[in-house]
């Protein structure tokens, strides 16, 4: 307990106070996200075109735009035990370093064996998979964080789990590979040669080193051509944020507990999981008309799908098989820079916060990766904690709104997702301890070369 301001260092709830539903950000929206297409038949999917690539149930939370909270399954409940409520942290050393009156707050999900958020939606899609029947689940991980949280999930519910990872990952990320042999996944570098979609790729491109793209339609051939498989994704569809909002229920919950309530919530955002999910349920009250807060969201200026995409019907793969989703996108050609070392390099957004975005209800910016990385490394040296380079988007953020409270006297509260730990990363922080570390943003012209590849649909 701080004795000045009588809140804690770190607000933990009781294992009893983990939400038991998750909380569908959708059911309040005026505007839904758009729904997903067909490729072929360019018609909205239903239930029975999913059911080759999902698991029913989480097809159901995928389609569901009206039920406001959903029951989180007792199994997943156990699980979550294991390593939540996370803690919300006070940042006073942080504060106090800057010299800021803001009061500064972050949720910490790096304390489990991932390494980040992502293993509160890998266990429930684990969870179903099992409770499906199924034998496995294939999928793709570019830096490995999701690619470790679904080993994990796979490895407690006895299923198997085959991992796709972005060939430049799996070589420069050993260790990071056998974390997942050592939960149970095979590990195959993409592309491979072991799927038609790899090795046309490969024909090709030889030589390449891969996206994450590449790597979630192999991941989706081999669900969709393996008896009892499914495919299971970290990011971006209406599910996995939707597991996610246990961060911001907790956040919210314990805020309250001491009476705090944020101006600002800031979240880095890659394909939007962590961030809709820390501010869905603060959304629902903007939404509702009962409270307003800021709420930012923080891209790389490498791949700024908010701050420069077009909001518009994209693939979510190169190699085009899955369904279009209505996001701000990059373009699914989009590459980012190879010198782009801090994660958060999908080319698309989440249709829900595309849509939230859209609508004016949350604000976005880019940062470039070197900015990044100072925060990254100011954060560590007084708060101890040594976050991975996608959180640090959101850190980034949050010291220049404390800056800026410095400057107006004004003491905002300010309260961001700090998505997890940064031990896989050392590479990206040697470039930047030697100096040797780039910026890199995109042109127009570059842009606009990938937004010709977009698919001509009109609505
Ligand atoms: C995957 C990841 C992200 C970005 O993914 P979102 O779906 O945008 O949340 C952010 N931080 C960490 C640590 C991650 O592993």
């Amino acid at each position: 307990m701080n004795k000045e301001t009588n809140i804690p260092y770190k607000i933990y709830l009781s294992e009893d106070e983990i939400p038991r539903q998750w909380y569908n950000v959708r059911a309040d929206m005026k505007n839904k996200p758009a729904p997903l297409l067909n490729p072929a038949t360019l018609k909205p999917m239903t239930f029975d075109d999913l059911r080759p690539v999902f698991c029913d149930e989480l097809i159901k939370q995928e389609l569901d735009d009206t039920t406001p909270y959903i029951d989180i399954p007792d199994e997943v409940m156990d699980f979550y035990k294991m390593y939540r409520p996370s803690p919300l942290v006070r940042a006073y050393f942080l504060e106090k370093a800057l010299g800021t009156p803001a009061k500064i707050y972050y949720k910490f999900e790096g304390n489990n064996t991932s390494g980040s958020h992502k293993l509160n939606s890998a266990i429930v899609q684990a969870y179903y998979a099992k409770k499906q029947g199924l034998k496995g689940v294939t999928t793709e991980t570019g830096a490995g964080q999701w690619g470790t949280a679904l080993s994990m999930a796979s490895a407690y519910f006895g299923i198997d789990c085959k991992v796709y990872m972005v060939k430049v990952s799996y070589e420069q990320k050993p260790f990071r590979r056998e974390v997942m042999r050592t939960y149970g996944a095979s590990v195959t570098p993409s592309p491979s040669m072991e799927t038609e979609i790899g090795r046309k790729i490969n024909a090709e491109h030889p030589g390449t080193t891969g996206s994450l793209g590449c790597a979630i339609s192999e991941a989706v051939e081999v669900a969709t051509k393996t008896e009892g498989y499914r495919y299971v994704l970290g990011s971006v569809l209406n599910q996995v944020l939707l597991h996610q909002t246990v961060i911001g229920l907790e956040a919210k919950a314990a805020l309250e507990k001491y009476g705090v309530t944020p101006d600002i919530i800031i979240g880095c955002a890659g394909g939007g999981s962590n961030l809709g999910g820390l501010i869905s349920p603060f959304m629902g009250e903007k939404i509702r008309g009962e409270k307003d807060y800021r709420i930012i969201a923080v891209e790389p200026a490498s791949c700024p799908s908010f701050t420069r995409g077009k909001f518009a019907y994209d693939f979510c793969d190169t190699g085009m098989v899955c369904p279009l989703a209505k996001m701000y996108t990059l373009g699914s050609n989009f590459i980012p820079s190879a010198n782009h070392a801090g994660g958060l390099r999908y080319h698309g957004m989440s249709p829900i916060l595309s849509q939230l975005y859209d609508d004016g209800l949350m604000e976005a910016r880019s940062v470039e990766q070197t900015s990044v990385f100072e925060a990254a490394q100011q954060f560590a040296r007084v708060e101890g904690i040594l976050p991975a380079p996608e959180s640090s988007h959101a850190i980034r953020a949050a010291i220049d709104e404390a800056l800026k409270c410095k400057e107006t006297g004004e003491e905002k509260t300010i309260l961001f997702g700090l998505t997890g730990t940064g031990y896989f990363d050392m590479v990206a922080y040697q470039k930047f301890n030697d100096g040797v570390m780039m910026d890199y943003i995109p042109t127009d012209a570059e842009l606009e070369k990938s937004f010709e590849t977009l698919p001509k649909v009109n609505l």
